[in-house]
């Protein structure tokens, strides 16, 4: 759910007419200047918890940012998608950047027991296979079992 700035600006004779929509990421707690996308009028508001708290009030300043998408739904919703220089924001929904689509390889769990994720899965496995309840961590992986005695010697290994 998001509020919109109903634009309704007379150009030459003609209201603007233009939906700008303040999305609720970015305005719920906002205090600023923000432009309608068609005529460029500047709003000033203040939202306070996703409310409008104060304004819209047209001011003559330059705009903090821009809608992410405006329409006009008089005109059969001719719109202003995301990322119109001077119009809208660009859409900017990235993952943070330690997100990098690789999974984390995990030898142990947090009580510090190995896990069976580990790689390599040895051929014998079949294809995305797994050893069930038989899986022979000595055997299949021992730079991991070596690892968990050192751990397991240490006092790391714990039951909760
Ligand atoms: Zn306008």
């Amino acid at each position: 759910m998001c509020d919109i700035i109903w634009c309704k600006k007379e150009i030459n004779g003609k209201k603007c007419n233009t939906v700008n929509y303040l999305d609720p990421y970015c305005f719920w707690n906002w205090e600023g200047k923000v432009n309608c996308a068609e005529c460029k009028t500047v709003y000033y508001i203040h939202m306070i918890q996703g409310f409008m708290y104060r304004g819209p009030e047209e001011v003559n300043e330059k705009p903090d940012t821009s809608p992410l998408y405006a329409d006009k739904p008089l005109e059969g919703y001719k719109n202003y998608l995301p990322g119109i220089e001077g119009r809208t924001r660009p859409y900017q929904c990235l993952p943070r950047d330690i997100y990098l689509g690789v999974a984390d390889m995990v030898k142990f769990s947090a009580r510090g027991r190995p896990v069976r994720g580990w790689r390599p899965q040895p051929p014998s496995a079949g294809i995305a296979g797994s050893f069930g309840f038989d899986w022979d961590i000595q055997k299949l992986t021992p730079e991991v079992w070596e690892e968990y005695q050192q751990k397991l010697a240490k006092g790391e290994v714990s039951d909760w």
